[in-house]
């Protein structure tokens, strides 16, 4: 017997005979054929042939009360030992018993008297065709269970399976396959796969090849494109993903093809939900930035072609922070739903809208064939913005500020012609809000040059490198110098200077001016303890930004550039602007008062272009006053400048200030100034701010080796 791991037991033989002679003749004759169990009682024998289930049983025909054809029948009829093949040992060798045999199902007979060879011979065979069959049992039974593993998994897999014969025609179709395509086997098995399986390509309904001919024709697997639709026989449509492969036989001979597929209608809904939230603002439904660029890429495309212009226009709210903050956000969000609609009225086939950012929208208008129409768009978002807005049983009016780039004139790819919209809006900001700007190389130039200027100001201030000139006051009565104002310069890297005006500003916004300041202070401090070791007491003023105060440390760097300096408090002045005093009330109030306190002297700066509030002069304390250059130079020209500065004038004189007038560029000026008596002065009349050498060269040395300067002698005669 043959197990079905490959392991052989070796084979039975029973042999039944009443005579002795003949058991021990066969067994010594078969012994080495297979295991030899002898009986010569038929009724034991029954019982051994239960027990051993023997590949072959020898029985004698004639023996006493069971004879061999009634043992024979009896070991047929037990299940147990129904496969034993039974060969009979008999004499006689007529025809009647041979078929009487035959018919109980012997397979062969051994004639008396016995010739041991042949019998070992055919015994030999007949064992040979035992271990045939078994294996043949056996591989069958592997066989089956195979093919019940394989149809319980193709009954239970999510993939929907048919096979087709070499002729297109269906063998085998699954419950899922059967589902989707509305056939039940019974009907489909036999079908040809094109009336069972209805394909069509899912944008254009066209039907598509079917995989099952491509593969049996080609004799390759075939994969489905993600287009492809399944119509079922009630009409339903799945949206499917196929892969079709040839069966082949033992020879690799094409007998057939099996094709799996599943239904992927659901995760390309999800799919299509997913891309549609990715590219579509949430509160507005409006594209996002996303999509947006995805349509400039197809509509630069498009207009390459047909020479005509595509405009971006990015319009963003002004102020909108504010009304978000002060009226909370859904409120914020009620408003650009209620804009966004409004904007949304100017779409047609050739605009579309955009919502990009918080407050920011983009306005792609494509097919554009002058530039007047830009305008009108421009002007009619501007009219749409401006139309009240209800939130809360309040109106409220919203401004724009609009940037527009223009393709091809602004920009060779949409990620040009954004940002530079971007940028002219930017530009449209800062020129006040409430306005449209266009994108032009000049915009572009000036951002570069801040760029430029702000990484040449990083490096300044790694350096130390920041250079301070003075620029001289002078006593008007007496003529004498009264002080000096350290005025900050950038030295560019093709050695000219970059004037304060072209980065005080960026400092501040990118805070930088914190360093900044703490670097002019030191330098200012040591260059008057230097003038002071010359003899020379010069009290120096340095200008500090709004944003100076805000930091926590400046009073002590302040203090700690006094020290580390060695200057005396008095001979150092700050300059503050009346925006530097409302920027944080408070705050400033107190670091003031400390400085003040500490004998620093503070000096208000610009006065006259700011606030110009007298009321709240006397909450800081301040010792002079600076009239601004602007009312100088207009002086007389202008009457209003005039009376404002013999105002500022009697102002200061009452409040006990003194007070600096600065900008004096004529003769003219400088009298009235002194007619007025204005304390010091401040101007080119006297000198321009100077390098520190040439500062100390002119004003500190000068002054005691030679006679004063001849504006100054002018000025005491
Ligand atoms: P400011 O504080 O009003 O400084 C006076 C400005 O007027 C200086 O310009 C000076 O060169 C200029 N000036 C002086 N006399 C005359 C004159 O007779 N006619 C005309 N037209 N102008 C005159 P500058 O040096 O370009 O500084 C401009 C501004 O930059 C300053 O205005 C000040 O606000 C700021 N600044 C300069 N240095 C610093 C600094 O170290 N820190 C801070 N935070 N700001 C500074
Ligand atoms: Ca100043
Ligand atoms: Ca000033």
């Amino acid at each position: 017997m043959r197990h079905s791991q490959g392991t052989t037991t070796p084979q039975t033989i029973l042999i039944v005979d009443d005579q002795q002679e003949n058991l021990i003749l066969l067994e010594a004759g078969l012994q080495d054929l297979a295991t030899i169990i002898t009986c010569h009682d038929p009724q034991q024998a029954l019982l051994l042939a239960n027990q051993h289930k023997p590949d072959i049983a020898i029985l004698d025909v004639e023996m006493p009360h069971i004879n061999g054809f009634t043992l024979c029948q009896k070991i047929k009829a037990n299940p147990a030992t129904q496969h034993t093949s039974v060969m009979f040992i008999t004499s006689h060798n007529d025809f009647e018993n041979e078929s009487k045999a035959l018919a109980l199902g012997a397979i062969d007979f051994i004639g008396r008297p016995i010739n041991l060879n042949v019998c070992r011979m055919r015994v030999s065979n007949h064992l040979q065709i035992k271990a045939q069959e078994s294996l043949l049992a056996d591989a069958y039974s592997a066989l089956q269970k195979e093919k019940e593993h394989l149809h319980v998994t193709l009954n239970s897999i999510g993939d929907a399976v048919i096979t087709t014969d070499q002729y297109e025609r269906v063998t085998f179709i699954n419950p899922v396959a059967q589902r989707l395509t509305g056939w039940s086997a019974s009907e489909a098995i036999g079908q040809p796969v094109n009336a069972v399986l209805q394909l069509s390509d899912s944008s254009t309904n066209a039907p598509v090849p079917n995989p099952v001919s491509l593969s049996l024709r080609e004799d390759r697997v075939i994969s489905s494109t993600c287009n492809t639709k399944l119509t079922s026989r009630n009409s339903r449509e799945y949206r499917v993903e196929d892969t079709t492969s040839p069966i082949k036989n033992a020879l690799g001979q094409c007998i057939g093809a099996a094709m799996v597929f599943q239904d992927i209608t659901e995760s390309i809904a999800m799919a299509t939900q997913m891309s549609h939230l990715a590219n579509h603002d949430q509160l507005t439904g409006l594209p996002n930035r996303l999509l947006l660029h995805d349509r400039l890429c197809q509509a630069i495309a498009r207009n390459s072609k047909a020479a005509t212009k595509l405009a971006v226009l990015i319009v963003d709210l002004d102020n909108f922070k504010y009304l978000n903050d002060t009226l909370g956000h859904q409120a914020g969000d009620q408003v650009i739903l209620l804009l966004s609609e409004r904007l949304h009225s100017l779409c047609d086939s050739t605009i579309t809208l955009c919502r990009i950012g918080g407050d920011e929208f983009a306005l792609m208008l494509s097919d554009v064939d002058a530039s007047s129409y830009i305008d009108t768009i421009a002007g009619q978002v501007a009219e749409l913005v401006a139309r009240p807005v209800p939130v809360d049983g309040q109106e409220y009016s919203l401004t724009v500020s609009v940037g527009i780039s223009v393709f091809p004139d602004d920009a060779t790819n949409e990620k040009e012609l954004v940002h530079h919209a971007d940028t002219a809006m930017y530009r449209a900001k800062s020129a006040g809000r409430n306005c449209v700007c266009y994108y032009s190389d000049e915009i572009q130039n000036a951002i570069n040059n801040r760029f430029h200027i702000g990484n040449v100001l990083k490096r300044a201030l790694e350096e130390d490198n920041l250079e301070v000139f003075y620029q001289p006051k002078f006593d008007l009565v007496t003529g004498e110098l009264s002080g000096a104002e350290g005025l900050v310069r950038l030295r560019n890297c093709d050695g000219s200077i970059i004037p304060p005006d072209q980065f005080i500003a960026l400092a501040e916004e990118s805070g930088l001016i914190h360093q900044l300041g703490d670097q002019v202070l030191r330098k200012c401090c040591a260059a008057a303890r230097r003038w002071q070791l010359m003899g020379k007491e010069i009290k120096v003023a340095v200008n500090i930004a709004a944003q100076q105060f805000s930091n926590s440390r400046f009073y002590d760097s302040v203090i700690d550039a006094l020290q580390n300096t060695r200057l005396p408090a008095r001979l150092l002045e700050l300059e503050v602007t009346e925006s530097a005093l409302m920027h944080d009330f408070e705050q400033t109030q107190i670091v003031l008062q400390r400085l003040s306190q500490f004998g620093i002297t503070i000096a208000l700066d610009d006065f006259g272009t700011g606030y110009s509030s007298l009321s709240y002069l006397r909450f800081f304390p301040l010792d002079v006053l600076k009239v601004d250059r602007s009312f100088v130079k207009d002086m007389h020209s202008d009457n209003q400048a005039e009376n404002i500065v013999c105002a500022i004038i009697h102002l200061a004189q009452s409040m006990q200030l003194t007070l600096v007038a600065e900008g004096i560029e004529t003769r003219a000026q400088l009298d009235t100034l002194r007619e007025y008596r204005c304390d010091e002065g401040q101007g080119y009349f006297f000198s321009r701010p100077l390098p520190e050498s040439e500062f100390e060269t002119s004003f500190i040395q000068a002054a005691t080796v030679s006679p004063p300067l001849p504006t100054c002698q002018a000025l005491s005669r």
